[in-house]
């Protein structure tokens, strides 16, 4: 007879909350912590001007890099001596010629469509409901969501891998999807499901001013820090279940743990 796995979601949501506080206090926290600052820093920073280069950087380089992490050689050097020396007349004719040159005229099309709005607020505004229709224009998906989130829409996540497996492995897609209408596959469930899971799970929890309730988007970046190589890497490629916090609460883990036990048997 098999028995019955000992997972619950609100032990996991627990397990999870004294992660982030754990995190928050150990030897990644000063970055951590910057990376809160840094989004809280851009929150405003369209609203207070529509035409911020600091947006312009960013999305110039997620065009320029398909949203991937990777950037190529001296690519932010000559992005930023390109702001340096246009400021806010980026949109003359001859620096928007300068800037298609700098992302290569395969992205040509990019570039134009982002100059058809008039700010780069109206831009975001416009991709903003473009993403909560599942649609995007001028960034892929994944770098559509990380300018998002970065610049202030909290309830947008970037999905890569790295989410990808800790929402199926956790446990958090399982409680929060719809088992006959979702595909742990398809990176708009994972989304969902993760959302659900804050909204449900995260209330009266917040991290640095930041209702996580409502902020899935940075939610992600701990779970991003948790699994990245160069940061945690516990909940990477190969889990590191036997060091993780998480090992007594999580789903993967006590399946795993269950399964050689019955084996030892
Ligand atoms: S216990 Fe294992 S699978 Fe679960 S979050 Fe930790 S490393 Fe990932």
């Amino acid at each position: 007879m098999v028995s019955r796995l000992e997972f619950e979601i609100d032990k996991f949501a627990n397990g999870f909350k004294n992660t982030i506080d754990w995190m928050l206090k150990d030897i990644h926290a000063q970055e951590i912590k910057e990376g809160l600052q840094y989004f809280n820093d851009n929150k405003n920073k369209l609203e207070k001007d529509p035409d911020s280069t600091d947006a312009l950087f960013m999305i110039i380089r997620l065009v320029k890099t398909s949203g991937f992490r990777l950037k190529p050689r001296n690519f932010d050097n000559k992005l930023d001596l390109f702001i340096k020396k246009y400021a806010e007349d980026f949109r003359t004719i001859s620096a928007r010629d300068e800037l298609i040159m700098l992302v290569g005229e395969r992205k040509r099309k990019n570039v134009e469509l982002l100059f058809t709005y008039p700010t780069l607020k109206e831009f975001t505004d416009n991709l903003y409901a473009l993403a909560n229709h599942g649609k995007t224009e001028v960034l892929g998906e994944k770098g559509r969501d990380n300018y998002l989130r970065d610049f202030g829409y909290w309830d947008r996540i970037p999905i890569d891998i790295h989410e990808m497996r800790f929402i199926i492995r956790s446990g958090i897609y399982h409680s929060f999807s719809t088992v006959d209408k979702s595909d742990h596959l398809r990176k708009s469930d994972l989304h969902d499901a993760l959302t659900r899971f804050c909204r449900n799970c995260l209330n009266d929890y917040s991290v640095e001013g930041i209702d996580l309730s409502t902020a899935p988007g940075i939610v992600d970046a701990f779970i991003w820090s948790f699994s990245a190589i160069d940061i945690y890497n516990m909940c990477g490629a190969v889990p590191k279940c036997k060091n993780c916090n998480l090992r007594n609460v999580c789903l993967y883990s006590l399946a795993n743990t269950q399964l050689v036990q019955k084996i030892m048997e």
